[in-house]
């Protein structure tokens, strides 16, 4: 065409892992996947300017790093803080009123050196280590490169719940455990996800203060919620409808206010429920009876005496002879 200059094509970087080829966001520290070290060099040219320090890509107008922080100004730092030089976009002012502008997800102004935070609205959670954006489903938090779900916070509590599945003989299905702040529970849109309010860990100073039966517990009642979740199709049988009742009344699976997870003993407050929890609704009485069945490793019989002694109604016993059947039914199907 006549008069028009044609446009280069400038082949687009390819945001992936160069270890394990996931996908990435640009300018995270870490492989949100493998947990590998990133470096967001000058590969396209954009600025000709790398940092001495960490070797990211800088504007020769900074004078401090803005990702590493370190100072690098020389003579062709700007003198006054600059909106947008080229290679960088602008999304906001700086939150010190230097002036300058800054750009997601710099760490520190590159004007004037202080360190930016940015609201990270696009993730699902945030890290238990940095506090900063991640997604239910990375193993590693792109910002820290520590585990992004915080299970390795909570080490002892996780080996005695995958023992306690082990030796009830049922299967893991895939579930997620991961600190979230504010709440525990399961949602019917994420099943499979099963969250443990961050305070309970997060908030102690040491380990020793972490209670790990209280942990065990919380974790065995969201595991319930979730395999029932994973197996739906259960809840619509005569015999789950009438020892349970029906699990399908609105309701937010929610155990931020709860009872005494810690407790391995049957109350005798309700004699059809086995905790006075379980009486709050059928999805709650589906979950305590998981956690006793898991926490007494499947034993029956000795529950069962305790049931005798406590005087427990008959529906607390066929809804543990349910639950013993069903478990015992997927071993054979898979
Ligand atoms: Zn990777
Ligand atoms: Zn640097
Ligand atoms: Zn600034
Ligand atoms: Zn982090
Ligand atoms: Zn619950």
């Amino acid at each position: 065409m006549a008069g028009t200059r044609k446009r280069r094509e400038v082949p687009k970087p390819e945001l992936r892992c160069p270890t394990c080829r996931a996908e990435l966001e640009r300018f995270w520290s870490y492989c949100s996947d493998c947990g590998r070290h990133l470096d967001w060099r000058d590969t396209q040219k954009e600025t000709g300017t790398e940092c001495y320090y960490c070797g990211w890509m800088v504007s020769d107008t900074f004078s401090t790093c803005p990702w590493c922080g370190r100072n690098i100004e020389d003579v062709h730092s700007s003198p006054e803080p600059l909106k947008k030089p080229k290679g960088f976009k602008y999304d906001r002012r700086c939150r010190w009123g230097c002036g300058g502008g800054v750009m997601y997800p710099m760490r520190y102004c590159p004007w004037c050196s202080r360190p930016e935070k940015w609201r990270y609205e696009n993730y699902q959670n945030i890290c238990p280590h940095c506090d900063k954006g991640v997604d239910d489903w990375m193993e590693s938090c792109p910002w820290c490169g520590e585990d992004a779900t915080g299970r390795d916070l909570i080490p002892r509590a996780l080996r005695r719940v995958r023992r306690l599945l082990v030796v009830s003989r049922i299967k893991p299905w895939n579930y997620r455990v991961l600190l979230r702040p504010g709440v525990s529970g399961v949602t019917h849109y994420a099943p499979k996800v099963i969250e443990v309010e961050r305070r309970y860990v997060t908030g102690k100073r040491s380990r020793d203060e972490i209670s790990w039966n209280m942990l065990t517990g919380l974790i065995l009642h969201e595991l319930g919620h979730s395999f029932l979740f994973h197996n739906w199709s259960f809840t619509r049988t005569d015999r789950f409808r009438r020892a349970f009742g029906e699990v399908r009344k609105a309701y937010r699976v929610s155990d931020s206010k709860w009872v005494d997870f810690e407790m391995r003993g049957v109350t005798t407050t309700l004699p059809n429920h086995v905790t006075a929890y379980a009486g709050t609704h059928p999805q709650e009485d589906f979950a305590e009876t998981f956690r006793y069945y898991v926490t007494r490793r499947g034993r029956l019989r000795e529950l069962f005496s305790e049931f005798g002694r406590k005087r427990k109604g008959v529906p607390v016993f066929e809804k543990f002879l349910l639950l013993g059947d069903f478990v015992r039914s997927l071993r054979g199907w898979r």
